[in-house]
Protein backbone atom coordinates (compact mmCIF):
# COMPACT_ATOMS: atom_id res chain seq x y z
CA UNK A 1 0.00 0.00 0.00
CA UNK A 2 1.43 3.33 -1.16
CA UNK A 3 2.00 5.87 1.96
CA UNK A 4 -0.52 8.60 0.77
CA UNK A 5 -3.43 5.46 1.45
CA UNK A 6 -1.80 4.11 4.56
CA UNK A 7 -1.83 7.83 6.16
CA UNK A 8 -5.30 8.29 4.97
CA UNK A 9 -6.40 5.01 6.47
CA UNK A 10 -5.12 5.57 9.80
CA UNK A 11 -5.78 9.42 10.21
CA UNK A 12 -9.56 9.41 8.35
CA UNK A 13 -11.02 8.80 11.97
CA UNK A 14 -9.10 11.65 13.54
CA UNK A 15 -9.97 14.59 11.76
CA UNK A 16 -13.71 14.17 10.93
CA UNK A 17 -14.44 17.05 13.30
CA UNK A 18 -11.59 19.22 11.69
CA UNK A 19 -12.77 18.75 8.22
CA UNK A 20 -16.61 19.35 9.19
CA UNK A 21 -15.54 22.43 11.09
CA UNK A 22 -13.08 23.70 8.75
CA UNK A 23 -15.37 23.08 5.27
CA UNK A 24 -17.93 24.88 7.28
CA UNK A 25 -15.63 28.21 7.45
CA UNK A 26 -14.35 27.67 3.91
CA UNK A 27 -18.01 27.73 2.66
CA UNK A 28 -17.33 31.40 3.89
CA UNK A 29 -15.18 31.76 0.99
CA UNK A 30 -15.27 33.12 -2.44
CA UNK A 31 -15.96 29.96 -4.78
CA UNK A 32 -13.64 31.13 -7.76
CA UNK A 33 -10.52 31.15 -5.82
CA UNK A 34 -11.25 28.63 -3.70
CA UNK A 35 -12.28 26.23 -6.83
CA UNK A 36 -8.65 27.41 -8.92
CA UNK A 37 -6.58 26.68 -5.93
CA UNK A 38 -8.27 23.61 -5.20
CA UNK A 39 -7.95 22.46 -8.87
CA UNK A 40 -4.15 22.65 -8.23
CA UNK A 41 -3.79 20.55 -5.61
CA UNK A 42 -6.06 17.98 -6.58
CA UNK A 43 -3.92 17.57 -9.34
CA UNK A 44 -0.67 17.92 -6.83
CA UNK A 45 -2.17 15.41 -4.72
CA UNK A 46 -3.66 12.88 -7.88
CA UNK A 47 0.03 12.40 -8.98
CA UNK A 48 1.29 10.92 -5.40
CA UNK A 49 -2.32 8.99 -4.95
CA UNK A 50 -2.28 6.37 -7.25
CA UNK A 51 -6.37 4.93 -7.97
CA UNK A 52 -5.40 1.34 -8.97
CA UNK A 53 -4.02 0.58 -5.83
CA UNK A 54 -6.78 2.19 -3.97
CA UNK A 55 -10.31 1.35 -5.74
CA UNK A 56 -12.14 2.44 -2.42
CA UNK A 57 -14.86 4.14 -4.57
CA UNK A 58 -15.99 1.44 -6.61
CA UNK A 59 -15.92 -0.95 -3.70
CA UNK A 60 -17.56 1.08 -1.26
CA UNK A 61 -19.90 3.64 -2.92
CA UNK A 62 -22.96 2.58 -5.31
CA UNK A 63 -22.36 5.36 -8.29
CA UNK A 64 -25.55 6.97 -9.84
CA UNK A 65 -26.28 5.73 -13.49
CA UNK A 66 -28.10 8.09 -15.62
CA UNK A 67 -30.51 7.18 -18.52
CA UNK A 68 -27.21 8.37 -20.89
CA UNK A 69 -24.80 6.19 -18.93
CA UNK A 70 -27.39 2.95 -18.80
CA UNK A 71 -27.87 3.36 -22.63
CA UNK A 72 -24.11 3.36 -23.78
CA UNK A 73 -23.25 0.87 -21.14
CA UNK A 74 -25.89 -1.61 -22.17
CA UNK A 75 -24.64 -1.07 -25.80
CA UNK A 76 -21.51 -1.75 -25.41
CA UNK A 77 -22.43 -5.07 -23.50
CA UNK A 78 -24.60 -5.78 -26.25
CA UNK A 79 -27.36 -6.15 -23.97
CA UNK A 80 -30.99 -4.28 -24.50
CA UNK A 81 -31.03 -1.37 -22.03
CA UNK A 82 -34.20 -3.15 -20.14
CA UNK A 83 -32.31 -6.31 -19.05
CA UNK A 84 -29.11 -4.05 -18.46
CA UNK A 85 -31.36 -2.35 -15.69
CA UNK A 86 -32.81 -5.08 -14.03
CA UNK A 87 -29.78 -6.93 -14.12
CA UNK A 88 -27.38 -4.24 -12.55
CA UNK A 89 -29.38 -1.18 -11.45
CA UNK A 90 -31.71 -0.61 -8.56
CA UNK A 91 -33.18 2.27 -7.00
CA UNK A 92 -31.29 4.01 -3.99
CA UNK A 93 -33.11 5.96 -1.16
CA UNK A 94 -32.72 9.09 -2.94
CA UNK A 95 -34.57 7.41 -5.70
CA UNK A 96 -31.60 7.39 -8.00
CA UNK A 97 -30.82 5.06 -10.30
CA UNK A 98 -27.00 3.25 -9.09
CA UNK A 99 -25.09 0.27 -9.77
CA UNK A 100 -26.71 -3.01 -7.70
CA UNK A 101 -23.85 -3.94 -6.12
CA UNK A 102 -20.79 -3.00 -3.91
CA UNK A 103 -18.15 -3.62 -4.68
CA UNK A 104 -19.42 -2.92 -8.40
CA UNK A 105 -19.97 -5.64 -10.49
CA UNK A 106 -17.13 -4.13 -13.59
CA UNK A 107 -14.26 -3.72 -10.55
CA UNK A 108 -11.63 -6.35 -11.75
CA UNK A 109 -9.48 -8.21 -9.39
CA UNK A 110 -6.31 -5.45 -10.61
CA UNK A 111 -8.93 -2.71 -9.81
CA UNK A 112 -9.14 -1.13 -13.08
CA UNK A 113 -12.72 -1.00 -14.88
CA UNK A 114 -14.05 -3.39 -17.43
CA UNK A 115 -16.12 -0.86 -18.98
CA UNK A 116 -13.60 2.47 -18.37
CA UNK A 117 -14.40 4.12 -21.65
CA UNK A 118 -18.03 3.79 -21.40
CA UNK A 119 -18.08 4.11 -17.33
CA UNK A 120 -20.57 6.08 -15.79
CA UNK A 121 -20.36 10.01 -15.04
CA UNK A 122 -20.46 9.71 -11.45
CA UNK A 123 -17.39 7.38 -11.81
CA UNK A 124 -15.92 10.39 -14.20
CA UNK A 125 -16.21 12.87 -12.20
CA UNK A 126 -15.68 11.52 -8.87
CA UNK A 127 -14.67 12.46 -6.11
CA UNK A 128 -15.68 16.17 -7.09
CA UNK A 129 -12.54 18.03 -6.61
CA UNK A 130 -11.16 19.53 -9.63
CA UNK A 131 -12.67 21.44 -12.84
CA UNK A 132 -13.57 24.20 -10.83
CA UNK A 133 -15.93 22.59 -9.01
CA UNK A 134 -14.94 21.83 -5.45
CA UNK A 135 -16.77 25.12 -3.74
CA UNK A 136 -19.90 23.17 -4.60
CA UNK A 137 -19.36 20.30 -3.23
CA UNK A 138 -18.19 21.12 0.08
CA UNK A 139 -20.30 18.97 2.48
CA UNK A 140 -19.45 15.96 0.22
CA UNK A 141 -15.84 16.51 0.72
CA UNK A 142 -16.45 16.01 4.57
CA UNK A 143 -18.22 12.61 3.66
CA UNK A 144 -15.73 11.49 1.16
CA UNK A 145 -12.41 12.72 2.86
CA UNK A 146 -13.44 9.03 4.68
CA UNK A 147 -13.73 6.88 1.67
CA UNK A 148 -10.80 8.90 -0.55
CA UNK A 149 -7.78 9.00 0.03
CA UNK A 150 -7.16 11.87 -2.55
CA UNK A 151 -10.12 14.10 -1.05
CA UNK A 152 -8.46 13.56 2.35
CA UNK A 153 -5.33 14.41 1.38
CA UNK A 154 -6.55 17.63 -0.65
CA UNK A 155 -8.27 18.60 2.81
CA UNK A 156 -5.03 18.07 4.73
CA UNK A 157 -3.13 20.42 2.43
CA UNK A 158 -6.14 23.33 1.97
CA UNK A 159 -6.10 23.21 5.73
CA UNK A 160 -2.50 24.03 6.01
CA UNK A 161 -2.95 26.92 3.62
CA UNK A 162 -4.82 28.29 6.77
CA UNK A 163 -7.25 29.18 4.46
CA UNK A 164 -10.11 28.62 7.01
S1 LIG B 1 -18.31 1.40 -13.28
FE1 LIG B 1 -16.11 1.19 -13.16
S2 LIG B 1 -15.37 3.15 -12.32
FE2 LIG B 1 -17.58 3.00 -11.88
S3 LIG B 1 -17.76 2.06 -9.84
FE3 LIG B 1 -17.84 0.41 -11.36
S4 LIG B 1 -15.73 -0.30 -11.53
FE4 LIG B 1 -15.67 1.73 -10.59
S1 LIG C 1 -11.44 6.48 -3.56
FE1 LIG C 1 -10.37 8.28 -4.40
S2 LIG C 1 -8.20 7.66 -4.46
FE2 LIG C 1 -9.43 5.80 -4.24
S3 LIG C 1 -9.77 5.09 -6.32
FE3 LIG C 1 -11.51 6.37 -5.80
S4 LIG C 1 -10.94 8.43 -6.53
FE4 LIG C 1 -9.07 7.21 -6.48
Amino acid sequence: MSKPIEEWRKKKGEVRKQNKQFLKRLGRKKGKQLDALAENVHDEVFSEVDCLQCANCCTSIPPIVNQTDAKRIAKHLGMKLSKFQDEYLTIDEDGDMVMRTTPCVFLQEDNYCLIYEYRPKACREYPHTNNLEFSKHLKLHEKNARYCPGVFHILERLKKLELG
